[in-house]
């Protein structure tokens, strides 16, 4: 039953490797014993790793369709209340805020003045 062996890799490689890639290895080392060692029941019991790789390497593997990346939530969108009762981070940070949607209270965090953010507040310190 040496051939249930055989047919056995091959169903196990089948899910990794694409199907094409493993019925060429299946009918080619099939070929092969029939030519070479009909009478022998080793070659059916395994595979010559040298076999496997040449028709089931990284080329052939089946692709995997991957998750798409979960859409990027815009950077600017504050991660708390969007109203004017609180402070917009944004507003004060380095890069300042440029969210349209944004209705946070844009004013300085240091002084509360609307005039001007806190990287360039002058009455800090
Ligand atoms: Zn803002
Ligand atoms: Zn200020």
């Amino acid at each position: 039953m040496a051939m249930m062996q055989f047919h056995a890799k091959i169903v196990e490689l089948a899910p990794i490797y694409d199907w094409s890639a493993v019925l060429e290895l299946a009918l080619q080392y099939h070929t092969h014993i029939g030519y070479t060692s009909v009478l022998q029941k080793e070659p059916w019991e395994t595979i010559p790793d040298s076999w496997i790789s040449k028709f089931c390497n990284p080329a052939s593997v089946r692709m995997v369709k991957r998750l798409k990346p979960s859409n990027e939530k815009p950077s600017n969108s504050p991660k708390t209340a969007n109203n004017n009762s609180v402070l917009c981070i944004n507003y004060n940070s380095e890069t300042g805020c440029n969210w349209k949607g944004c209705k946070c209270k844009h004013a300085c965090s240091t002084c509360g003045s609307t005039s001007h953010k806190a990287t360039a507040c002058t009455a800090k310190g």
